[in-house]
């Protein structure tokens, strides 16, 4: 039976295991190295990147979670878990995995609009707008030519991509009823 492994250092791991959990999929929570062992896919929650990044490195986890996605363990990164995965942020390189050919801007969308809720076009889960919610949210500024653009903003700002089996989303798909994203994901693990 498949298992997802979701990250629960900080931030909305709950959630995600409550979407899992209506989708009857097994998951563990992962705090230690050693947990990563026997998972199919993992998914990195949204949170505080600057707590998440630091228990990541004091954990040991972040090398490990590295090598795993570059050996094409399936990984999903939500908001500070799209933080997690891309190879430069703010202009630093100095991060826990880098392991995709994203730039990533941090609090990308001001004071203001700190928080939002938009319907987004995401022609990879199928023709229905999908309700994305953003919450100090971070957003791709620049993707390498191995990145599928998944989503963009009226703006033209991408808010979701996936380099074969690594996603990342600038925003929350644990906090809707509407599960798709999640399936997609579920859909590359169960193809790996
Ligand atoms: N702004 C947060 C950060 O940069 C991310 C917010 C979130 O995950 N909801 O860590």
């Amino acid at each position: 039976m498949t298992k997802i492994g979701v990250l629960a250092l900080q931030g909305a791991f709950i959630e995600h295991i409550a979407v899992l959990a209506q989708l009857e999929v097994d998951t563990s929570e992962i705090r230690l190295p050693q947990e990563l062992d026997g998972i199919d896919g993992l998914i990195i929650p949204g949170g505080e990147s600057t707590t998440i990044t630091k228990l990541m490195i004091s954990y040991e986890l972040a090398g490990r979670i590295a090598e795993l996605g570059r050996d094409g363990l399936p990984v999903m990164g939500t908001c500070a878990g799209m933080i997690m995965l891309a190879g430069s942020v703010d202009g630093s390189n100095h991060l826990p995995t880098g392991i995709m050919d994203i730039a990533v801007k941090r609090n990308a969308f001001g004071r203001q609009v700190d928080s939002f809720e938009i319907d987004l076009d995401i022609p990879a889960i199928g023709t229905e707008p999908y309700h994305a919610v953003f919450i100090r949210a971070p957003k791709i500024d620049r993707a390498g030519p191995d990145v599928d653009i998944m989503a963009r903003l009226p703006d033209g700002s991408i808010v979701a991509a996936k380099q074969g089996n690594l996603i990342a989303l600038a925003f929350h798909p644990e906090l809707t009823e509407d599960y798709r994203l999640h399936r997609y994901f579920l859909n590359i693990v169960k193809q790996r």
